[in-house]
């Protein structure tokens, strides 16, 4: 696993291509810089990494295009130490944007094949969440609840309650929501029980599944 000065030169591209698209966050634009993307690939389609685009992973799951990592990471408006929950984690490269954001980071996935390949993965890569964890990213994770911000990097059909039950007051839940096309979704907590609700646009996510027992 190498990372090169030619792998650097397409990240600063890319990080171009970002600000072009109006992503301003220097924290979430310093971590794409960082952070190899090409070593979340299998070596055969390394070339990929870097152009703007979702690209097929195991278990019929997508990387999610660097665009969205990088606008999902906006909206979250993380500061460092921040309790960050991560519903999919999947190649784990949007979990290792947020830990280079400076996040404390806990993550779920529900393919036990993606969970077990990242969980070797990111220690290689000297990338370390506090938590990846096996299963349903609809329930959250109450014991370690509450969190400073909530991203679900699937489409859900609708917002779990659980989630919004595990937000901290003043805390940011990124979801996309819809079926076929999602709507990508912000919901800030402003108290027990009000949420402000913002909305950006159309994004094209794999689903987020029910628990498969
Ligand atoms: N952040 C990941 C995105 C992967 S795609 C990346 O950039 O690589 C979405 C991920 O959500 C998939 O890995 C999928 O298996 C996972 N997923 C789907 N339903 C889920 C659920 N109910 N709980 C947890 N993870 C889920």
């Amino acid at each position: 696993m190498k990372d090169t000065a030619k792998h650097q030169g397409l990240r600063n591209q890319l990080v171009k291509l970002l600000e072009g698209k109006r992503i301003t966050d220097s924290t979430v634009l310093e971590a794409i810089k960082k952070v190899p993307r090409h070593l979340f690939f299998n070596s055969s389609f390394a070339d990929y990494a870097y152009q703007d685009k979702a690209f097929p992973i195991a278990a019929g799951q997508t990387i999610s295009q660097p665009f969205t990592v990088a606008f999902q990471s906006q909206l979250l408006e993380v500061k460092k130490g921040h309790k960050v929950l991560e519903i999919g984690t999947g190649s784990g490269y949007q979990t290792a944007v947020l830990c280079t954001m400076g996040a404390t980071v806990y993550s779920v996935e529900r393919q036990n094949e993606l969970f077990k390949q990242t969980s070797i993965l990111l220690p290689k890569l000297g990338i370390r969440p506090k938590l990846l964890t096996f299963g349903d990213g609809y329930k959250g994770l109450p014991n370690y609840a509450p969190f400073d911000s909530i991203i679900v990097t699937a489409g859900a059909p609708i917002i779990p309650k659980p989630l919004m039950a595990q937000l901290k007051i003043g805390g940011r839940l990124v979801i996309p929501l819809g079926e076929d096309v999602q709507i990508m979704t912000l919901l800030i907590r402003k108290s027990e029980t009000q949420f402000e609700k913002h909305e950006f646009g159309e994004f094209r996510f794999v689903p987020l599944l029910e628990d498969k027992n």
